[in-house]
């Protein structure tokens, strides 16, 4: 077993004196008040043994890392349906891209891109008011966190609702193909408050366990879902988590993993660990610049690269 209390030492203070920090997301103008000096790292394994390091206990935007226990919460409710309204490749476009919705008569081509996210929140909401679908969505957070304290930041919510155009252009886009059901306002709502769920590393790295040991969750003492559900969405995770940046992060780093454009990434490395890693700064596909830099040194100090050694 690697001294993983050393190497996440090491990491957080060898990426505490870099100078390249990537550039806070501005379009949401409550992100771009984060310091970009922020680093954070949580590793936790099966036994519950947790290596923490930097900033891991200062809770953040988890903004598309939501995306995943969405996607999982809506597989839960509707199983493979889901995949009736929305893609599973990888889009090779920005995460916010519209014209290949167009192209491909307003089904998103993943979960994890703006209008795939979307699509899958509207799944949830369908049958529900707003406010318990997204209480549903919360309390599942809480949940695989093992941690009910955790709450939506209601200015970031709001900061992204005066300011989402674009999401709600995709969401009104597909609105006109009934892949949105529900009134566009609602569905928009909830995806705005998921995104806006603020957790520290540590919360997040111990939501990510479920996946990382085949849908059971070690400290919860119960399977969340089923072993062959985990490694789907792990391998949806791989392929699209990083938008078009995808690629690069499985060639760097070789995980399952999920950013959002608060900084965080949300990686699974399979039978040892789920890992939590934060800096606000980002890079030209809108991935945490130090975060993939972090996971990178990780990967190949502990070797566990779902491709090899
Ligand atoms: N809430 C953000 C948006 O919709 C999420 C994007 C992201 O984290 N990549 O633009």
């Amino acid at each position: 077993m690697p001294d993983l209390d050393r190497i996440v030492q090491d990491i957080a203070a060898e990426m505490r004196a870099r100078p390249d920090r990537g550039a806070v997301a501005s379009y949401i103008p409550e992100l771009a008040r984060v310091d970009a000096q922020g680093f954070g790292l949580a590793v936790i394994d099966g036994d519950g043994r947790i290596a923490a390091g930097g900033d891991a206990d200062t809770p953040f935007s988890i903004q598309s890392i939501s995306k995943v226990f969405t996607l999982t919460l809506a597989l839960g409710m509707v199983g493979d349906r889901l995949w009736r309204r929305v893609g599973r490749e990888p889009s090779g476009s920005p995460f916010n891209s519209i014209v290949q919705l167009e192209r491909e008569n307003g089904i998103p081509r993943n979960p994890f891109i703006n209008a795939g996210a979307i699509a899958v929140t509207d799944v949830i909401l369908s049958g529900h008011q707003p406010r318990e679908a997204l209480g549903e969505i919360l309390r599942f957070m809480q949940f695989v966190a093992q941690d009910d304290s955790i709450t939506i930041d209601e200015r970031v919510a709001a900061s992204e609702k005066r300011t989402g155009f674009r999401n709600a252009a995709l969401a009104n886009y597909m609105r006109s193909f009934d892949v949105i059901e529900n009134p566009v306002d609602y569905t928009l709502g909830v995806y705005f408050h998921h995104c806006a769920i603020a957790m520290t590393c540590r919360q997040l790295a111990t939501a990510g366990l479920f996946l990382a040991y085949s849908g059971h969750h070690p400290l919860a003492g119960h399977s969340v879902i089923s072993g062959e559900r985990a490694r789907r969405i792990n391998a949806i995770m791989l392929t699209c988590g990083h938008y078009d940046g995808s690629g690069d992060f499985a060639y760097r780093v070789g995980l399952p993993g999920k950013s959002g454009v608060g900084g965080g990434i949300l990686a699974v490395a399979p039978g040892k660990a789920s890992i939590c890693v934060w800096s606000p700064g980002l890079d030209a596909a809108g991935n945490s610049h130090l975060g993939r830099i972090a996971l990178e040194m990780l990967v190949k100090r502990t070797g566990w690269s779902i491709f090899g050694v």
